[in-house]
């Protein structure tokens, strides 16, 4: 009876469906803790403020985007406090924090930097439109743009989907 109670629970089928993908990720793994392999250190940035902080991971949801809870009490990011339940994109840069608004722009643009190869705008679109094109109507779609990268300041172009 023990040994059929054991096959159960240490069954292939049971191995086979990891839930934490993110181990497995090689965007991710360069950024998780060296012991504790749920926790991963993710940038977050708002304005003039980039604070990087512990992220425990907990659900994966395809294409580098992940779920975890914030470790830590952020100094100056208000978009997320200690014990919130955050998303996180792994980039071939870092690891970033997803604000709603950011990951809409995702969606929407395809982003390239031509210095660090990062796909990401990390400030929402329609703000850097607004700050480099103050003329445009608020909300206009642009097929194609083209702006500093956020991380390594050379030109990223940003293209509409579809
Ligand atoms: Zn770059």
């Amino acid at each position: 009876m023990i040994m059929s109670f054991l096959n159960r629970v240490f069954s292939p089928q049971t191995e086979a469906a990891s839930p934490t993908p993110w181990r497995d990720d090689p965007e991710v793994v360069p950024w998780l803790h060296a012991k504790f392999r749920d926790d991963a250190q993710v940038v977050f940035w708002e304005g003039r403020w980039v604070e990087q902080m512990w992220v425990r991971l907990v659900a994966a949801h395809g294409e580098g985007v992940y779920t975890g809870q914030l470790l830590n009490q952020p100094e100056h990011i208000t978009a997320a406090a200690r014990g919130d339940l955050v998303r996180v994109r792994a980039t071939a840069v870092e690891l970033y924090h997803l604000t709603p608004e950011v990951e809409a722009d995702l969606a929407r643009y395809a982003f390239a930097c031509q210095g660090c190869n990062l796909d990401m705008l990390l400030d929402p679109v329609a703000e850097v439109l607004a700050e480099q094109s103050p003329a445009l109507p608020i909300g206009a779609s642009v097929a194609q743009f083209t702006t500093r990268c956020p991380q390594c300041d050379q030109a990223m172009v940003a293209s509409l989907r579809g």
